[in-house]
């Protein structure tokens, strides 16, 4: 049987590596340290509370997006609170001013509508408005926040200029998994449109989908790119990165369950790719499995297939060196952004468990999920 994790790692398993993620850490430390930006979580896109004590040392806070984001913030990371939503709801927004010290608007009536509530409820909280920079190179229209119709953010053309006297901030998110280049293309159309406001903001925030801990990112130009930015206007620039954070610092871990052939070799595993990695269809993009290669390029050809009855719960076809056997565990790359945040119990299938790879090389598993995670949501 081939197994890389001993046999009393639970499967499917979501395996922080704490020395990857202290990686990733070290490289945003030092942007920080460059630039004197200020760095948040984006809970949207990894979450995983358990290892906060890693991050908050080094980051700033988070950047939540609701009620619940601010709370588990609050709760579990202890710094600043920024909170965005593309609509704030009534019912809510007295506990959400409460926790945050940052509130973002998307629209100059939800900004009029909230602002002296908001203050009321927390007089330090300072206030902000999203705007949209209507340039993006966002590389899927699913994740475009700039795209044609897009309801992310206030335009210029819907710009209320009597909102700047209590506005202190104004925040655009325009970038996926991208570079210093396309932030400093979106930085240009921010600045021709909204620069006449920016002097009288005390933040901006860049948002996220800086791909900072890529490789190949070049880091230095996004510290020239922001020095050059927080010079000429004299604000505090924040960036709010998720993927960038977590990224390539885990992997899913499940099990070979049973092979059946159907014009190839199908093998199905105890996870799935709608439940458990949705990204992987709805991106759509292929997850490096370790140890195997392309479709045909390895002596074994698989695909490799979720346990639900989802036709399309496919993560894709696969070859390895040897061939696959059943309780073989296949190890999915880069697996802790947008997957358990995103996760469900779709057909009943099992969240995978949750476990950390400390720095001494030893497994602590934090998490595992039995049938009340499925029933207790259902009714
Ligand atoms: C999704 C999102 C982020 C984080 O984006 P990443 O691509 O994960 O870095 C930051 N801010 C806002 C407003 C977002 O919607």
């Amino acid at each position: 049987m081939n197994t890389l994790y001993n046999a009393s790692l639970p499967s499917p398993c979501w395996l922080l590596n704490e020395e990857k993620l202290q990686t990733n850490l070290n490289t945003l430390a030092y942007i920080k340290e460059k630039t004197n930006a200020k760095i948040l979580l984006a809970l949207k896109g990894y979450a995983l509370w358990k290892s906060f004590p890693m991050l908050s040392p080094i980051l700033d806070g988070c950047c939540a997006s609701g009620i619940h984001e601010a709370q588990l913030a609050s709760e579990t990371f202890q710094k600043e609170v920024h909170t965005y939503a593309p609509a704030f709801k009534e019912d809510e927004i007295e506990e959400i001013a409460t926790l945050s010290h940052h509130i973002v608007f998307n629209s100059p009536d939800q900004f009029h509508h909230f602002a002296k509530k908001v203050k009321s409820y927390n007089p330090n909280i300072s206030l902000g408005l999203r705007i949209n920079p209507e340039y993006s190179e966002s590389p899927k229209e699913i994740y475009n926040p700039c795209g044609l119709y897009s309801r992310l953010g206030t335009t210029l053309a819907n710009f209320d200029e009597t909102l700047l006297d209590t506005c202190d901030g104004l925040h655009f998110h325009a970038l996926c998994e991208q570079g210093a280049n396309a932030l400093e293309m979106v930085l240009e159309h921010f600045e021709k449109k909204f620069g006449q406001y920016i002097k009288k903001m005390k933040w901006i925030n860049f948002g996220g989908g800086h791909h900072i801990t890529r490789k190949g990112y070049d880091v230095e130009k996004l510290i020239r790119i922001i020095n050059h930015f927080k010079d000429k206007y004299s604000v505090q620039v924040y960036l709010e990165p998720g993927e960038a954070v977590a990224w390539e610092t885990g992997t899913l871990v499940s099990t070979v369950l049973d092979i059946v052939d159907n014009g190839m070799q199908i093998a199905i595993l105890d996870t799935s790719a709608e439940a458990h990695m949705p990204d992987t269809i709805i991106m759509p993009y292929r997850a490096e499995v370790r140890g195997a290669g392309k479709a045909g390029e390895k002596p074994h050809t698989y695909r490799l297939a979720g346990n639900t009855c989802l036709a399309g719960d496919i993560m894709g076809d696969y070859s390895f060196d040897t061939p696959l056997n059943i309780g073989d565990q296949i190890i999915f790359e880069d697996q802790m952004h947008y997957t358990m945040v995103k996760a469900t119990t779709f057909n009943g299938i099992k969240l995978p468990s949750i476990a950390i790879e400390k720095k001494d090389g030893t497994v602590e598993i934090i998490r595992q999920f039995g049938y009340e995670a499925f029933k207790s949501r259902l009714s």
